[in-house]
């Protein structure tokens, strides 16, 4: 088979991986050497049903020993498999890099072998790139579940990000569509990759160098749909890998239904708005001090599609409303719909010389829109009404509706 068509059964094949994110790793380029990876990282794009693909996203082989219902690779689909050659890897990240086409690597595999082999092949590509390319461009390598520790700890020298996939959100759905998998083999890699990790913040903490060692750390992936698990269920599983293994991201992936399954959903078109609200309770549950239990509580298990998480927690809490934009704490600022982080950090500083007025509130960049509804400025309430569920579904709704059209025709 020709090196174009490996690319292309690879390449389309990798399409379903939504791990892949480069930010967070900086390496210079050395004397003699090519290339850099840097905070802004990878250049990405987005395919048609919204999904992230690296320009080079690549398998090393699509062959899988494994048969996990929901995968295009599974052992029983019958579909073209290809496999690049170590080399012919290196030869095309590089040739790709001198091109400018990329910024790095991101690599994944079917099973070859064992979890162990396919790992040192992994660890061979890694190497020859570092040692005799000297490629100094981004590297994300998959931990297979099952690969032994001293595998990972090597890879894990070359490599500026790793992830392992849960893909199914738990034992019970591993059980029925992953049976070859376990939840503990997934996350024994996860703590083997953090407890390394919190060796060197330690190493560093003690003004000694530690050794290379996946310096962006590590992300996995959920897929989303393909079993039956609510939104709560989820979420709480992503709030607990976030404390449990210190993961930079958790990343979701609608599943798409590209292939017949005894035991997967039949349904017409990926769960994208899910999939949406997904993220943005994982933003707010990184970056906004929400916990999983607030967003959805047992009593209300799924996300309403209609709204996005903050406004629905917002509409539940009614009794802590409307807050006094002049006096309100940072922490209450960042709970009102409408005010983002930015926002919040403009307001309490501009309350540093004087009340502000619903005008100046305009400028700082808040959605007026919907923040109105839940403040109150030098006393005055400008929101309520009918309008109020309208302003917040019309805005999310509008904004869902426009994204979904701008990722139609990329890619
Ligand atoms: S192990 Fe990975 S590649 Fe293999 S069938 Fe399962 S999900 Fe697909």
């Amino acid at each position: 088979m020709e090196l174009e068509e490996k690319l292309a059964i690879l390449a389309d094949a990798a399409k379903y991986d939504v791990s892949c994110s480069s930010s967070g790793s900086r390496r210079r380029n050395t004397p003699g050497g090519t290339g850099n990876a840097s905070w802004a990282g990878i250049c990405h794009s987005w395919a048609a049903d919204g999904r992230c693909i690296s320009l080079l996203k690549i398998l090393m082989t699509n062959a899988c020993i494994y048969d996990c219902e929901y995968c295009v690779n599974r052992r029983s689909h019958d579909t073209p498999r290809a496999m690049l050659s170590v080399e012919e890897i290196v030869r095309v990240t590089m040739a790709f890099y001198r091109r400018n086409y990329i910024e790095g690597l991101f690599l994944s595999s079917g099973i070859i072998r064992s979890p162990d082999y396919t790992t040192e092949l992994f660890l061979q590509v890694a190497r020859t790139l570092r040692e005799r390319e000297r490629f100094n461009g981004y590297i994300h390598m998959k931990a297979i579940p099952g690969t032994d520790a001293r595998l990972l700890e090597q890879l894990g020298r070359y490599a500026d990000r790793m992830s392992v996939n849960m893909e199914l959100p738990s034992e019970r759905s591993l059980r029925l569509l992953a049976p070859q998998k376990s939840r503990q083999a997934i996350l024994s890699p996860m703590k083997f990759i953090h407890d390394r990790l919190t060796e060197a913040e330690e190493e560093k903490r003690a003004r000694r160098k530690p050794a290379p060692f996946v310096p962006a750390g590590q992300t996995t992936q959920l897929i989303v749909g393909a079993s039956g698990e609510s939104d709560r269920q989820i979420l709480r599983l992503t709030e607990g890998l976030y404390r449990a293994v210190g993961l930079k991201r958790v990343y979701y992936s609608a599943y798409v239904p590209v292939i017949r399954g005894a035991h997967l959903p039949v349904i017409a078109r990926p769960p994208l708005l899910r999939e949406n609200r997904l993220y943005q309770a994982d933003w707010l549950i990184r970056k906004y001090q929400f916990t999983a239990e607030e967003l959805l509580p047992e009593t209300a298990p799924d996300f309403d599609l209609e709204l996005d998480p903050k406004a629905c927690w917002a509409l539940r809490h009614r009794e802590l409303f409307p807050v006094e934009v002049n006096r309100a704490p940072y922490e209450m600022l960042l709970r009102v719909p409408g005010i983002g982080v930015q926002s919040a950090i403009r307001i309490v500083k501009l309350r540093r010389y004087g009340w502000l007025s619903a005008d100046s509130l305009r400028r700082v960049g808040l959605v007026w829109k919907r923040a109105r509804h839940f403040l109150t400025v030098k006393g005055r309430y400008y929101g309520g009404g009918p309008s109020l569920r309208n302003d917040l579904v019309s805005v999310k709704t509008q904004r869902a509706m426009r994204e979904m059209s701008l990722f139609e025709g990329q890619v």
